[in-house]
Parts: structure tokens; C-alpha cells; sequence
């Protein structure tokens, strides 16, 4: 029996939030919560609604994973004093739907992106390592973090032939990898159904976090510095404009709708898939920068405390690899020749469990403006992946109403396929750090390192220029005006 009762669910409830369009992107749970990840520590003691002017050495705009492991990375490793603002809270954006997984599957060795992968990868198992120092439950319990390994599954003999190839490419590259066809995946993952030409590259040192965990524990160490003067944060406080000296013209300030933040150093705009009209609101009509970064909506599927199937690693379809790639080539729902013009979804099987034994079944992308709608088909159409994959699923009844959690975000999507960040050409100490898509959990910390030698001067581990704004948009003229409208929040 296939049997999903997709009823009507109750509305989602927005946070405590002025009206703002980053509440567009909020998660929407409707069913059993964690009332934990909702709560907000005590205000620190700079975070006065009476003050209305302050300094620092870097503002930061937007709180999500980015922004907020700018932050962290600043305080940790420079002397330098940081405000983050956000127009509604941590999580309220695309950090509060990510999946979690931080693996190097489906990427590839020698493109843009993938030295700023290792970079990254590699400074969160040093976090994870520090964190399960500290003892207590380890980065299991404070990051959601677990070594599953992972499995880029094909079900043809030409996905094989791709993943043998990426298999061979990946471990010339340093990163264990195991090519398993049907019978040695049985083995491994006795659920997943591949018929008899399939198989999955193995990725046995692939690891997922919670990104709610992540953000907490990140936000616990950004809080650590204010008592110490270092560190301030502003939530539902959206950024408004920019503050320019009336006597050298440069950008030294950030207005919110509350206060004026000062930078010394430099201003960071990590606002995600908002950043593009952030920047039109910040700077002038004639300005001629425009980063087309544009919201690529996604749902996921939570099943909580899910015992209906068992799964050892994190799961993914080889098609997700080019479903992620910078213009989507595969499942798609409709007609992908014109894509964006048609707002047209493409749905690629993602599963992974998570430490409190929730399946988590992904994922869609869709370019519809911010709209924060859940689409029921989008999920029938997640769910009905996921039985191709695992049959036993097929024999589940399913109501989205009963103990499961729908997360819908907004993925900064980068026509270009790869991150923005650097400093803004002609504003010198405005840096841009967006454009992640689907990798701005796992991206983050190499991010973060990465601004941080920005801003300090420093040459950098991972070379800057594939990120660099300079002489990079003119190319980009197939981002129509449809496009460009919904990139800026005026379509739905
Ligand atoms: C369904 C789904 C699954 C995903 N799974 C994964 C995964 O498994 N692994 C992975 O690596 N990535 C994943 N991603 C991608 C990842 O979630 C994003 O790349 C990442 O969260 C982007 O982080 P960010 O900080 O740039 O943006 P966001 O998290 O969107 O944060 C931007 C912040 O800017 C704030 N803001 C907006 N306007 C203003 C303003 N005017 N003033 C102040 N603040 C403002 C918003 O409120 C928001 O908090 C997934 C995304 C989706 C949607």
C-alpha cells in the first residue's frame, strides 16, 4: 500500500518576529517540537534597546550559519570586537532547513569550490574534536554530529560507470572512497533497493551536524565575548541602509531599524539569499553592483522518531550532484529548458537519521521568489522518492500531520555555482559572503576562515580569487527580469 494522507496542517507559527521577509524562510513545524531550539538565551548586557549608537571593529549582517561562524572565527582568532545583526533570529533563514550533511561525495576535486570544501570539512571535525574534549556528550549531543559515512547511490549501469570514475577521481584526490555494487551495498545498507545494475560510491569519513545544534553552540561561544566588550548581537533588527562618513563618503555604519552600528574595519554582508536586495536597498540607484543571488526554496521531510526504517549512513542520489550544480539538469518535475521562467522544482532523494533517530527525507528546489508556502505535492513527491529507494517505505502510511516536522528554507543560489566573498569593489570595507546554495553548513567554517584573513590582511589557506566579486557578474545575462524579480523578493 502507498498510502500518504497529506491533510490539511495547522499554520505554521512564525517566531517572535517583526514583519520581515526573513520570516519567509522560517522552518515550519507542525507537529511534536523541541521547545529548546526555539528558546533564545538572555539578552546580553550591550544589547540595549536604548542605545542607538555603537562601535566595533566588523558588523555583521545576518545571523544564519555564515554570518554567525564570521562572528565566531573573529573572536576566536583576532582581538578585533563584532556585531551581528539579523532581521529576525538564528535559524529563521536557509540554516534552520539544512539537512545537516557535510560531506565530499558531489564534489570535485580541482573545481572552484573544492579546496574551500577540504578547508571546511577539515575545521569542523577540529571543532568536533574539541567539542568531545570538553567531554559531557561530546559533539554528538552539542552538534549533532555523527561519522555515518556516506553513499552516492546510482540504480544504472551508466550511474556506475560515473561513480567508478568519481570514485577513482575522488581517491586520487586523498579522500577514501570505495565503489560498491549491489550485492557488497546489501551488505551495508540492507534497505536500500538499487536493482541489479546499481550500486554507490562509499564515503566512510562523510559526517553530518544538526544545524540548529551547530548554531547554538556557536552562538554560545559568540556570547562568551560580551561580556568581555567583544561581541553584540541584534535580532529582529533588519539592517536598513548604510551609513556613509559626510566627509571621506566611505561606508562606516550600519543602519538598523533600532541602531547605528559602526565598523571600523569592515561591514560583512551575510544576509543569504536576502543579500542581493539588501544591497539594492543599501546602495544607490546608479550603483552598478549587482550580486544576482537568488532564493532556490527547498523542502525537507523530518520523521520524527522514525523505527519504520533503518538506515546506517547518510544517503544520497547521484542525481542531487547535478540537481545541485549551478543550472539544475536532472528530475525535474517540469520542463527544465526554461526553468527559471517556469519556476520549475526538481525533487532529488536525500536520507539521512540524525542523533535523536529522526529520518530526515529530502530534498526539492524551486525557484519561487521567497514564497514560505509548504506545497503538499513537493512532499508526496519527496516521500514517493524516497519508497523508490527504500521500498519498505512504500507500505508506510504517512500523515504529515503526525509526528513530523516540514522545513521549508530558502538555498542562496549562485547562477555561477560557487560562493560570493570578498570585499565589494569601489566600497572597500564592505565584504559580500554568500551565494552557498545547498553547502552553507558545510562552507561555513572554511567561510569564516577565509573573511577573517580577508579583513585581517592575512594571504589566506584557500586561494580568494574564485570568490572575488571583481569583473565576475557581466557574463550572467541569461538571469532574465523574471528572474531578477523574484531574486529581489517582488515575485510572490
Ligand atoms: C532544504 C535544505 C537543505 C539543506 N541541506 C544542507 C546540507 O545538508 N548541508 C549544507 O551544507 N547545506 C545545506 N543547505 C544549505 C544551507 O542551509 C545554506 O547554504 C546556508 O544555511 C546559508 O546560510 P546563510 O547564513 O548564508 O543564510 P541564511 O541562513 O539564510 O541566513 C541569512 C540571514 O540573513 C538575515 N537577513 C535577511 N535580511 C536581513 C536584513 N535586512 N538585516 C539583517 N538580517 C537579514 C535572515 O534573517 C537570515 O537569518 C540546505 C538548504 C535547504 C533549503
Amino acid at each position: 500500500m502507498d498510502a500518504v494522507t497529506f491533510a490539511s496542517a495547522p499554520n505554521p507559527s512564525p517566531a517572535n518576529s517583526s514583519s520581515s521577509s526573513a520570516l519567509s524562510s522560517r522552518v515550519h513545524r507542525f507537529s511534536v517540537c523541541d521547545p529548546r531550539r526555539r528558546r533564545r538565551r538572555p539578552l546580553p548586557a550591550l544589547r540595549s534597546q536604548r542605545q542607538s549608537a555603537s562601535h566595533h571593529d566588523v558588523v555583521i549582517v545576518g545571523a544564519g550559519i555564515v554570518g554567525l561562524s564570521i562572528a565566531r572565527h573573529l573572536l576566536l582568532h583576532t582581538p578585533l570586537s563584532v556585531a551581528v545583526a539579523d532581521a529576525a533570529v538564528p535559524c529563521s533563514g536557509a540554516t534552520g532547513a539544512g539537512q545537516g550533511y557535510l560531506w565530499m561525495s558531489h564534489r570535485t576535486p580541482g573545481s572552484d569550490t573544492w579546496e574551500l570544501a577540504v578547508r571546511s570539512k577539515k575545521l569542523w571535525e577540529e571543532l568536533a574534536a574539541e567539542v568531545d574534549n570538553l567531554g559531557g556528550g561530546g559533539a554528538r549531543e552539542r552538534l549533532g554530529w555523527m561519522r555515518t559515512g556516506s553513499l552516492l547511490v546510482g540504480r544504472t549501469s551508466d550511474e556506475m560507470a560515473t561513480l567508478e570514475e568519481r570514485t577513482k577521481i575522488l581517491s586520487q584526490a586523498g579522500i577514501q572512497a570505495e565503489c560498491l555494487f549491489a550485492a557488497s551495498l546489501h551488505e551495508l545498507e540492507p534497505e536500500l533497493y538499487v536493482g541489479h545494475d546499481g550500486g554507490a560510491m562509499f564515503l566512510p569519513g562523510d559526517c553530518q551536524i544538526d544545524a540548529f545544534q551547530a548554531v547554538s553552540l556557536i552562538e554560545k561561544t559568540n556570547g562568551s565575548y560580551s561580556s568581555k566588550g567583544r561581541y553584540m548581537e541584534l535580532y529582529n533588527d533588519p539592517a536598513v541602509s548604510l551609513v556613509r562618513s559626510e566627509i571621506t563618503g566611505t561606508v562606516e555604519a550600519v543602519q538598523t531599524s533600532k541602531h547605528t552600528l559602526y565598523g571600523r574595519k569592515a561591514i560583512v554582508v551575510a544576509s543569504g539569499a536576502w543579500t542581493r536586495s539588501l544591497l539594492h536597498s543599501f546602495l544607490e540607484p546608479n550603483h552598478r553592483l549587482d550580486i544576482p543571488v537568488m532564493p532556490r526554496k527547498g523542502h525537507l521531510l523530518v520523521l520524527e522518531k522514525f523505527d519504520k526504517l533503518k538506515l546506517n549512513h547518510g544517503l544520497m542520489e547521484l542525481g542531487y550532484v547535478g540537481h545541485q550544480a549551478a543550472k539544475s539538469n536532472s528530475i525535474p518535475l517540469t520542463s527544465e529548458s526554461n526553468e527559471y521562467e517556469h519556476g520549475a522544482s526538481s525533487i532529488s532523494m536525500t536520507a539521512t537519521l540524525n542523533t535523536k533517530g529522526h529520518l530526515i527525507l529530502g530534498s526539492s528546489r524551486e525557484y519561487k521568489g521567497f514564497s514560505r508556502e509548504v506545497d503538499k505535492s513537493i512532499l508526496k513527491c519527496i516521500w514517493d522518492r524516497a519508497g523508490e529507494f527504500f521500498p519498505s517505505l512504500k507500505n508506510v502510511h504517512l500523515d504529515i500531520n503526525e509526528n513530523t516536522e516540514i522545513r521549508v528554507g530558502h538555498r542562496p543560489y549562485m547562477p555561477d555555482g560557487k560562493p560570493v566573498i570578498g570585499f565589494v569593489p569601489d566600497l572597500p570595507n564592505v565584504l559580500i559572503a554568500t551565494g552557498h546554495e545547498g553547502s552553507g553548513l558545510a562552507l561555513a567554517l572554511g567561510t569564516a576562515e577565509m573573511v577573517t584573513d580577508m579583513i585581517i590582511g592575512n594571504p589566506g589557506k584557500v586561494d580568494f580569487s574564485p570568490f572575488s566579486i571583481k569583473d565576475r557578474f557581466s557574463g550572467m545575462e541569461y538571469l532574465d527580469s523574471i528572474t531578477k524579480n523574484d531574486a529581489i523578493g517582488l515575485a510572490a
